[in-house]
């Protein structure tokens, strides 16, 4: 018997890098996603995993530990050595994937991925979706060595069509905001500038805002009054910690307008996000900047990096006559300025990770 799951990608409207401070973001699951097709074997130590995306077929031996399986493979290899490690058996077989997220585009096609391998190897194991997303981050953090917080996957396995989801991640409670786009369209443009050095930076973005709470004397950034950063001596610490504790409030804030249908609000809350990751937490890049300057230019009510940093994806909430305009305008106007030319798509919040029925 075959079993297929699917996980989609993401995008988080608001909320970056709050998820590793215990604070608040606002993401949605996308139409987009990851198929794991998986047959079972009777007998066998292994698992042979093969993708679309991918050439060649890798072996992830069912005592797979870190450092064991690398490249691709070690995201599902690391699904493997977490699901056993929780006490889940995995039988040997064979896993296909399949995916039509933009792989490195900051749509997160490494939490599609992940989601859809976890269903597909122990679809009626009784975790819970919050479960799920742990062992999920655990294989990204532990044995693909990526250092990533809780939104990805969570907004994987919880989403669901026309809602955005409040995640609070210090009670990781799932608070479902319906979204309604109305005459508006959220477009999703890739900046076609994979992420670069973001590992290491993202790192040392964790460690300034560990060094902030540590000043302030409190355990994580979510327990420092809203005004805290102002008592920072470390002009770089401060910003960074003035990032985290003004987009938690921007997340409530968004969170609220989205409930009001005002998407008046929530873009002018997207442009001072992005204005705060780009000045205060300095995780944006040249290309990411003008991609999204020039689609408030436009006419869009708003427009922010979305995912971790240092190029990826701008999303822009746009009425439809504007985004039409940036799609006819934006690229040339980019390009011209010696940037890759973005692509721009029109994105809504789809369906969360789920087993398909057999064909
Ligand atoms: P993002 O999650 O923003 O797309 P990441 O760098 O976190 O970018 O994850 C991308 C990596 O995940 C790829 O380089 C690849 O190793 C792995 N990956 C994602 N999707 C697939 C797929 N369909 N097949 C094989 N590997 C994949
Ligand atoms: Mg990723």
């Amino acid at each position: 018997m075959t079993v297929r799951a699917y996980a989609p990608g993401r995008v988080n409207l608001i909320g970056e890098h709050t998820d590793y401070n215990d604070g608040f973001a606002l993401p949605i699951a996308l139409g987009v996603g990851t198929v794991a097709e998986f047959d079972r074997a009777t007998a066998g130590a292994v698992i042979e995993v093969s993708s679309a995306q991918e050439r060649g077929t890798v072996l992830i031996p069912l005592d797979t530990t870190p450092g064991g399986v690398g490249g691709w493979a070690a995201y599902v290899a690391g699904c493997v050595w977490a699901l056993r490690d929780h006490g889940i058996e995995v039988p040997p077989g064979k896993l296909r994937l399949s995916s039509n997220v933009p792989v490195g585009a900051g749509l997160s096609s490494s939490a599609a991925l992940e989601c859809a391998v976890l269903l597909a190897l122990a679809p009626s194991s009784d975790l819970d979706r919050t479960e799920l997303a742990r062992i999920a981050q655990r294989a990204e953090n532990t044995y693909v060595g990526a250092p990533t917080g809780l939104l990805d996957q969570m907004a994987s396995l919880y989403g669901d069509v026309d809602t955005a989801l409040l995640l609070d991640f210090r009670s990781l409670s799932v608070d479902p905001v319906s979204m309604h786009l109305g005459g508006d369209v959220l477009l999703a443009i890739d900046s076609r500038t994979p992420h670069q050095h973001a590992a290491g930076e993202y790192r040392r973005r964790r460690e300034a805002c560990e060094a902030a709470a540590a000043q302030l004397g409190v355990a994580s950034l979510r327990d420092a009054p809203d005004d805290a950063w102002e008592h920072l001596a470390d002009d770089e610490i401060r910003r960074r910690a003035r990032h985290v504790l003004t987009e938690n409030r921007r997340v409530l804030d968004a969170a609220a307008a989205l409930r009001a249908a005002d998407h008046a609000a929530l873009g002018a809350l997207m442009n001072a996000s992005q204005d705060s990751m780009r000045d205060d937490f300095e995780i944006t890049v040249p290309a990411i900047d003008l991609i999204a300057a020039t689609a408030v230019e436009l006419g869009a009510h708003g427009a922010r990096m979305t995912g971790g940093g240092f190029g990826g994806t701008v999303i822009a909430l746009a009425p439809e006559d504007a985004a039409q305009r940036i799609a006819d305008v934006l690229p040339g106007r980019v390009s011209a300025a010696g940037h890759p030319a973005p692509t721009v798509a029109a994105v809504r919040p789809g369906r969360g990770a789920h087993i398909l029925p057999e064909v």
